[in-house]
């Protein structure tokens, strides 16, 4: 059987789910920027919780701040007056690409010939390595192993007059899935990668134009939603107010289903849909192609609630509260003794032992990796009395690794890609196990009603690490050349 180990581990890792990389967020027009983009981020803060900065420009300066660990351990009294000016970007980060460092914390800052830039990303560049190499070998310094910062040395070592060209210029060098925030002294420069893999939405606030990952942020600081960026699209605001330009043309997109399955907030809308909504429909449909005979439905907290109403609604069962998640369980705990290595689930969720004892339960979980946390789960809802556990996820089995900024196990630990839906089953210790194929759940997006997009949304979908179908070239030639087009 398999064993997680939480030697060394924190309570995220011993949560066997997907992790999202980072969050972004960035304001331009406000005299309390970072004071909105500190609000910005913490609505963020379920996109990463390793570590939080913000950059803010006024007329002649560039401030910044960043640490480790969630947006209000960052950030107190005594830093955010010092962030001062009418410009700002904010970066929430859960690492996958650099490790866990404070040198790898957004964002990244930098002052060259042309002046100062700040860079927060969110998502994965594909072929950072290999242009990382062939800079290191041009004789540039990096200060961190993010792979961010590969894209701070393009910039600088562009050979056009303005930082947007030579902005743009990096972008055609650039592979994979990001959405990318740029601070300079006089300007706020967004960007989403060709196929939108990872989100970004424009709102405002009054006259100031403020951009994230997500629309929850907008929410919390009062701003209005006017539209997603597109794949591809570059949005430059300054003094002179908003333009857009591609920098990419795109022919498709192909967004990460996983915002909707698992990463995004529920009040979040992602390209006309929102995540709560979507995630019911999800449950939905489940429930029409695997129901089971069962007295009560939970969902696994937080993310699978939305799912597991659905579920409930469509067969007319009770949906019910089953189990409570510790929210204070927070990043860290103190590391378990080998003896009490079992405690990693119990220390963040319990069994509402009045509502599963004596009854068949529906456990609805939105996604199955390494099949560790469902095992336990099971595990703990039979110890508090459930006769039965039929589990039920509302995505198909995890088989293939990201390379866009998510961080899958390595393919070996992904336990579908090694073991059939029955022995999953049995691994888990569930009465039944069924999953959502790629088709049933792709059509959520296509019924009519509470999922419809608004009609200005064209659709596509990454769904590689189910299909092993990639929307990219997986990146391993290196470059030729790393002179910009036309320079
Ligand atoms: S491979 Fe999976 S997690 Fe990665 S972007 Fe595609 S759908 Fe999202």
């Amino acid at each position: 059987m398999d064993e997680v180990s939480t030697q060394g581990l924190d309570a995220e890792d011993v949560w066997d789910k997907l992790h999202e990389e980072c969050g972004v967020f960035g304001i331009w027009g406000h005299p309390e920027a970072a004071q909105l983009t500190y609000y910005g981020l913490y609505a963020l803060q379920h996109r990463g919780q390793e570590s939080a900065g913000i950059a803010s420009v006024d007329s002649i300066t560039m401030h910044s701040h960043r640490g480790m660990g969630l947006v209000t351990e960052v950030f107190g009294q005594n830093q955010l007056p010092g962030l001062r000016g009418h410009a700002a970007v904010g970066h929430v980060r859960y690492s996958t690409a650099g490790g866990s460092h404070i040198a790898n914390a957004q964002p990244l800052v930098f002052s060259f010939g042309k002046g100062n830039i700040a860079l927060a990303h969110n998502g994965n560049l594909i072929n950072a390595r290999q242009i990382r190499d062939l800079l290191d070998r041009q004789g540039s310094i990096f200060q961190s192993t993010s792979d961010t910062e590969v894209v701070a040395h393009l910039i600088a070592r562009g050979g056009y007059p303005s930082t947007v060209e030579n902005v743009r210029a990096s972008m055609t060098m650039i592979k994979g899935g990001y959405a990318f925030l740029i601070l300079t002294d006089d300007q706020l420069i967004a960007m989403r990668d060709p196929l939108g893999l990872r989100p970004m939405a424009l709102g405002m606030l009054g006259d100031a134009y403020v951009v994230a990952s997500e629309t929850c942020a907008f929410d919390t600081i009062g701003a209005t939603f006017i539209r997603d960026v597109e794949p591809g699209e570059m949005l430059i605001i300054d003094a002179d107010g908003l333009r857009t330009e591609r920098f990419a043309q795109a022919n498709r997109k192909a967004l990460c289903t996983f915002e909707y399955i698992y990463f995004a907030r529920p009040d979040s809308d992602i390209d006309g849909y929102n995540v709560h909504m979507v995630r019911k429909q999800l449950g939905r449909v489940l429930a029409r192609e695997a129901p089971a005979n069962a007295d009560v439905v939970i969902g696994v907290p937080d993310s699978s609630i939305s799912a597991a109403i659905g579920y409930a609604e469509e067969l007319a069962l009770p949906y019910e509260i089953g189990l409570i998640k510790n929210k204070y369980s927070g990043r860290t705990f103190i590391q378990p003794s080998q003896e009490l290595r079992s405690l990693g689930v119990r220390l963040k969720l319990s069994a509402v032992r009045k509502i599963v004892a004596g009854k068949r339960v529906v456990m609805v979980d939105d996604s199955l990796v390494r099949g560790t946390t469902s095992m336990r789960l099971v595990q703990l809802l039979k110890d508090a009395g459930a006769t039965e556990v039929h589990v039920r996820i509302t995505s198909p089995p995890v088989r293939h690794s990201c390379f866009y900024g998510i961080d899958t196990s390595a393919r070996e630990e992904l336990i579908a890609a090694r073991k059939s839906v029955d022995e999953i089953c049995a691994f888990i210790g569930a009465d039944s196990l069924a999953f959502l194929d790629e088709s049933s759940m792709l059509s959520v997006f296509s019924e009519d009603g509470a999922t419809k997009p608004d009609a200005r949304s064209a659709h596509g979908f990454c769904n590689a690490c189910f299909s092993g179908v990639y929307p990219t070239e997986i990146y391993t030639e290196s470059p030729l050349s790393l002179t910009p087009k036309g320079v």
